[in-house]
């Protein structure tokens, strides 16, 4: 577990001038420990095996806290739940639509993209916020 990175998350929520909760704490090694992308309720059970006399209500709170301060975000990788990832780590996403490989991929991937559309129509693009789905390296061969 890196609990260097734990720490780095932990002082960033104070440093937004939010108190560190015992079920923000364990959200957060949670995450960190997950390496990857959870949903809410794998999230929930996680911190509940962890913290037993944490609420579930409390976690979702929680979570929804932490996704406000800027330390968690939120992405939907297909048809699915959304999924929760620590922020500290800005990518963006590709999912095969054929195995479901997530592809985590430079935050700038769409930069390019987003400049062109914000010119010709005005519009900004969140990427981060949907991942973009196709086929994998692997898939496309066959
Ligand atoms: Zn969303
Ligand atoms: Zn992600
Ligand atoms: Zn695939």
């Amino acid at each position: 577990m890196d609990a260097a990175r734990r720490d780095r998350l932990i002082a960033l929520i104070r440093e937004q001038g939010e108190r560190v909760t015992t079920a923000r704490r364990a959200l957060v090694t949670a995450l960190v420990q997950a390496k990857g992308h959870v949903t809410a309720d794998d999230l929930a059970a996680l911190v509940q095996k962890a913290q037993p006399d944490v609420h579930l209500s409390t976690i979702y709170r929680s979570l929804d806290a932490l996704e406000r301060i800027g330390v968690v975000d939120h992405v939907h990788l297909g048809h699915g739940r959304a999924v929760y990832h620590l922020a500290d780590e800005p990518h963006q996403h590709l999912v095969c639509e054929v195995c479901g490989a997530v592809v985590e991929v430079p935050d700038a991937t769409f930069a390019e993209l987003g400049d062109n559309l914000h010119r010709r129509y005005g519009f900004t693009i969140r990427p981060n916020h949907f991942a973009v789905l196709g086929r994998c390296r692997a898939c496309a061969r066959d």
